[in-house]
C-alpha cells in the first residue's frame, strides 16, 4: 500500500512502506534473514547485492519512518547513537556544532568523548534565548542540534524560531525528536533539516529493539548519510526492522493513551502535599506551555518532578516503593517506568551544574505507559507514603 501527505497518521503508521511481498502475498514484509543476494549474471541482480547497503525488510521501515515525517528519505541506524554518528560524520576537523543545553548524555557523551578529540569542537547554550543563539554562531559552525522537550527537565525550545535565525547564516538544524515521536512533533515541516530519532524509545514502542534513524529531504544529504550508513556499517537487523515495523502500527494509540495517562498523573502530582515542583508542558503552569501547545499536538509522556523533602535519600523511598512502575533507564515504551537521574542517567554530571539546569537531588522521571491510569495513580500514591 503506498502513502503520502494527504493521508492521516493513522493510515501511514499502518501501510506505509508495506506492501504484499510479491512472492507470496504475505501482508506483513517478510525478515529478510541474508547477508548476500543470488545475482544472475556478475552485476545483473534485482537491486540487492550484498544486505549492510540494502534489505528489503529495511527498506520498508525506512520508507515508514520518512512517511511519519513527511519527509522524502528515511536512513536506519542499528542504534540512536549510530545515527547520530553518522550526521556528526558529515562534519570535519576545526568544524563547530552548537547545541540545545540540555542533551541526552549518550549525544553529549558522543560529542565531547569522541569527536571532541578529532577536533570537532561542541558547545552547549540555553536555546530559549534567541539572541544568545544569534551571537553564538561562529564562521565555524556548520550545524545547530537540538533535542525538544528536553531530557530530564522538560523544558521546550521554539523550533521554528530557531530555524529562521539558523537560515540567516545557512546552518542546517538537526532536531533530535525521540521525546515527541514523529505523532506529536514533525521538524521538518517547522524548517529543520535533520530529523533524528533513537527509534528503540516511542517509534519502536515495546522496549525490545535498540535503533536510530534519520529523516530529510534534501537530495544530496540523503545520498551521503546512505553512503555513510554503508561505509560505516552501522545498520540495523532484519528481525529488528520487522519488530519496528510492527510496533509503529500502533504508534497513534499508543501514545494517545500515554499522553492521557501523563496528562491526568501531572495534575495529580501536582495538587500532592509531597511533591514539589511538576515538570510537564501540558500544565499551564509550564514556562513554555503556549509554545508546546502550538508546536506539539499533544504534550507527550514524560513528566519529570521533585520531592518538597529534596533529598536523594527521600526519592531513593519513592524510587524503591512503587510496583507497577518499573526502576530503569529508557523511555518510551508501552509498560511505565520510573527513574532518578541524579544517580543514573545523568550521574556524570557535576552536582553544581546539574542543580543549575533545574535537576534537583530528588527529581524523578516518569515514562507513562498504557496501562490503566486508575492503577498508575495508585501505585505513585501508595509510594510516596
Ligand atoms: C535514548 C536516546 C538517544 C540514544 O538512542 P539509542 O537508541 O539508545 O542509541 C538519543 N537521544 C535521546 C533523546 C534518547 O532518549
Amino acid at each position: 500500500m503506498s502513502s503520502n501527505d494527504k493521508q492521516g497518521f493513522g493510515t501511514k503508521a499502518v501501510h506505509a512502506g508495506v506492501a504484499p511481498d510479491p512472492t507470496s502475498g504475505a501482508i506483513m514484509t517478510p525478515i529478510y534473514q541474508t547477508s548476500t543476494y543470488v545475482q544472475e549474471a556478475p552485476g545483473k541482480h534485482k537491486g540487492y547485492e550484498y544486505a549492510r547497503t540494502q534489505n528489503p525488510t529495511r527498506d520498508a521501515l525506512q520508507a515508514s519512518i520518512a512517511a511519519l515525517e513527511n519527509g522524502k528519505y528515511g536512513i536506519c541506524f542499528s542504534s540512536g547513537l549510530a545515527a547520530m554518528d553518522a550526521v556528526i560524520k558529515l562534519f570535519q576537523t576545526g568544524d563547530d556544532i552548537l547545541c540545545g543545553n540540555d542533551l541526552y548524555g549518550g549525544s553529549y557523551r558522543l560529542l565531547t568523548k569522541v569527536y571532541g578529540p578529532m577536533g570537532i569542537k561542541s558547545r552547549y547554550i540555553d536555546m530559549t534565548n534567541l539572541d544568545l543563539l544569534r551571537k553564538s554562531i561562529l564562521p565555524e559552525t556548520k550545524l545547530i542540534w537540538l533535542e525538544t522537550p528536553t531530557n530530564p527537565t522538560l523544558q521546550i525550545f521554539d523550533i521554528k524560531a530557531i530555524c529562521m535565525v539558523a537560515k540567516e547564516k545557512n546552518i542546517p538544524v538537526a532536531v533530535d525528536n525521540t521525546f515527541a515521536s514523529p505523532y506529536l512533533q514533525n521538524p521538518l515541516a517547522l524548517g529543520a533539516t535533520i530529523v533524528h530519532h533513537s527509534i528503540t524509545k516511542y517509534i519502536a514502542g515495546h522496549s525490545d529493539v535498540i535503533m536510530g534513524g534519520l529523516i530529510v529531504n534534501d537530495d544530496a544529504l540523503a545520498e551521503r548519510l546512505k553512503f555513510l550508513q554503508n561505509a560505516s556499517g552501522a545498520v540495523p537487523g532484519p528481525q529488528d526492522c520487522f519488530l519496528t515495523l510492527r510496533g509503529i502500527k500502533t504508534l497513534h494509540i499508543r501514545m494517545d493513551r500515554s499522553c492521557e495517562n501523563a496528562m491526568r498523573l501531572a495534575q495529580y502530582l501536582q495538587n500532592h502535599p509531597r511533591v514539589g515542583k511538576v515538570m510537564y508542558p501540558g500544565l499551564k503552569t509550564h514556562p513554555q506551555y503556549t509554545l508546546a501547545a502550538s508546536q506539539m499536538k499533544n504534550f507527550g509522556a514524560m513528566i519529570s518532578f521533585d520531592l518538597k523533602d529534596d533529598s536523594m535519600d527521600a526519592a531513593n523511598k519513592v524510587l524503591g516503593g512503587t510496583k507497577l512502575f518499573s526502576l530503569a533507564e529508557s523511555l518510551g515504551g508501552v509498560e511505565s517506568l520510573i527513574g532518578h537521574p541524579a544517580s543514573m542517567t545523568h550521574a556524570s554530571i557535576p552536582r553544581e551544574q546539574r542543580l543549575a539546569s533545574g535537576l534537583t537531588d530528588s527529581l524523578i522521571r516518569l515514562s507513562v505507559g498504557i496501562e490503566s491510569y486508575e492503577d498508575l495513580e495508585k501505585d505513585i500514591e501508595q509510594a510516596l507514603k
